[in-house]
């Protein structure tokens, strides 16, 4: 059976659904990790934000992979709101304005490691200052060496990044005001990106 996103239209469908659903289904949890080192916003955000994804999927699967990722980009910068959607809604911009429709396993690599840096440059920010990059970086990183076990093995680099973030610093974003009291708590974006990293690689292995 094809789980191929840039071919097929229903994976495009499942793997839009899998990633809203996820965002949805943790909202509280991300709005308790929120209310210990930031606002308490980052649940509500990202499910504000996914349910209009979660609403468009049909017409977003529509579209080709690249088109699709770009209006998931659109749909977040409008909707999430916070330090987190700009951040996300260009992750997921750049990743459609730079991925191919049919993308080779370096080409994916490229698209992912342009969305990160875009990242980067927009949140002046970078790995090792208890951020969402505290997982999208080292999980990149270890796509990029490649071998035996990816995907499936992201999903668990991904939890084990977010959970890094506990003893960290922050030095970015909301909870860098709290200085050394933002030491000991998971940063909510750390864990937000664990969590879409679990639910793309969960559905594109469900049908492997
Ligand atoms: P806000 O901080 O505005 O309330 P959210 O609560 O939705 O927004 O998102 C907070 C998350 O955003 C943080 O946990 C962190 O992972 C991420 N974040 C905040 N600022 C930055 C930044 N400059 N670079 C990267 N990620 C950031
Ligand atoms: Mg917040």
């Amino acid at each position: 059976m094809t789980v191929d996103p840039t071919t097929d239209s229903a994976v495009r469908e499942r793997l839009i659904r899998a990633i809203a659903e996820r965002m949805i289904a943790h909202a509280d949890e991300l709005t308790a990790l929120d209310q210990a080192i930031g606002d308490g916003d980052h649940g509500l955000n990202m499910k504000r934000g996914f349910e209009a994804v979660l609403a468009a999927a049909p017409d977003l699967a529509a579209r080709p992979l690249p088109a699709a990722l770009a209006e998931i980009g659109k749909t977040l910068v409008m909707r999430v709101g916070g330090a987190s959607g700009p951040l996300y809604g260009t992750l997921f911009l750049t990743l459609g304005k730079t991925l191919p429709e049919r993308p080779s396993g370096d080409e994916l690599i490229a698209a992912l490691a342009a969305a990160v840096d875009a990242v980067k440059a927009r949140g002046k920010s970078d790995a090792g200052q208890k951020t969402m990059l505290d997982v999208l970086v080292p999980v990149l990183d270890d796509l990029r060496r490649g071998g035996d076990g990816v995907p499936g093995r992201l999903a668990d680099a991904a939890h084990a990044a977010a959970q890094a973030t506990v003893p960290m610093r922050a030095v970015r974003g909301r909870a860098s005001f709290l200085g050394e009291r933002s030491i000991g708590h998971m940063d909510p974006g750390a864990r937000s990106s664990a969590l879409m990293i679990e639910a793309v690689v969960t559905c594109l292995e469900e049908r492997a």
